[in-house]
Order: structure tokens, then sequence, then C-alpha cells
């Protein structure tokens, strides 16, 4: 059975970016059909001969009335039940934010096994700044930049050990 990786963080992170990298396609762009604008969030992806189901949880269809909180704790829960691992992404230029303190909690919680990823590290230099991260709990952050494709090679090395 081939492994699957779920992608979660709150809005505007980077993770359909980071998806599109990781499939090595844009894929995840919104698509017309009558009434609805919904990204594809199931793709393939592969790497060093492994082959995995990649999600992006966060292109879930919200439902009208949630709120950020209530529609994380639904892609929350279907990576929990889904993943072999959870990639949990969160934005180094803005820092960490009491949802990323909350989704922290929720997979913790659940006992999955978590690569956290601080992404728009766009500058090496700025490694330093991912510092109020470890307080997370996830160990060491990968430091990635979806859109420049840096440390994305590093990171799914640490993905497929759990594959
Ligand atoms: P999502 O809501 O988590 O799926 O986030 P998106 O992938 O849609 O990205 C949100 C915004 O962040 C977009 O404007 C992206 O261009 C930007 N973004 C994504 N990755 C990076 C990155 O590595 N560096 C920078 N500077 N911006 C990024
Ligand atoms: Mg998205």
């Amino acid at each position: 059975n081939k492994g699957i990786l779920c992608i979660i963080g709150r809005p505007n992170v980077g993770k359909s970016t980071l998806f599109n990298r990781i499939v090595g396609k844009k894929i995840a762009i919104t698509e017309d059909q009558p009434g609805v604008t919904r990204d594809r969030i199931y793709s393939e992806g592969e790497w060093l001969g492994n082959h995995f189901t990649v999600i992006d949880t966060g292109g879930l269809e919200p439902e009208k009335e949630d709120t950020i909180m209530s529609n994380i704790q639904k892609q929350a829960q279907v990576a929990i039940e889904t993943a072999d691992v959870i990639l949990f992404v969160v934005d180094g230029i803005e820092g960490l934010t009491s949802t990323d303190r909350e989704i922290a909690n929720i997979l913790r919680k659940s006992g999955n096994e978590v690569i956290l990823a601080v992404n728009k590290i766009d500058n090496p230099k700025n490694g330093s700044d991912v510092y109020e991260f470890y307080e997370l709990g996830f160990g060491e952050p990968m430091i990635i930049s979806s859109e420049q494709g840096l440390g994305i090679g590093d990171l799914l090395d640490e993905v497929v050990k759990y594959f």
C-alpha cells in the first residue's frame, strides 16, 4: 500500500504552493465547476523511488458557517485518520500564531507522526528566525521555501522515512 502524506496548516501559510512543489505540477489551482470552486487536493508524489499520495487538507471545502478553527478541526480530523505522516506547515515570515498553537495541540494529542515545516524562509540567512517554533513540541523544524524550492529535498527525505 502506498504511503499517505497529509498537509495541514492555517490559511495562507503556503500549503497549496508546497503541495504543487511536492507533486511537481501546478494542480492545486481553483477549477470552475457549476457553482463550486475548489482546489484539487489529492495527487501522487514520488521521491527516491517511493510513490505516495499527497493530500492538501487545506483544500477541503469549508461549510458556509465554518469559522477558521472549525474548518481546521475538520482538516485535522481527516489528516489524523488518513495520514501515515502529517506535514504541519507554519509561516516563517508571519511567525507563530494562536491558531498554530491550537493545531499543534490537536496533532500532539492524536499521537500521529508529525513533521513541522517552517515555510517562506526564502533567504537561508533568515533560518535563525525559526526558534520560536520549537515550543510547538515537534522537535527541530524543517526550514523550507515552497516558492523558491528550498529545503524540499531534505523535507521529502524525512517524509519517506515514515512509508
Ligand atoms: P495556503 O492557503 O496555505 O494553501 O497557501 P498558498 O499556497 O495559497 O500560499 C499563500 C501565499 O503565500 C501565496 O501568496 C503564496 O505565493 C505565498 N507563499 C507560499 N509559499 C511561499 C514561500 O515559500 N515564500 C514566500 N515568500 N511566499 C510564499
Ligand atoms: Mg491552499
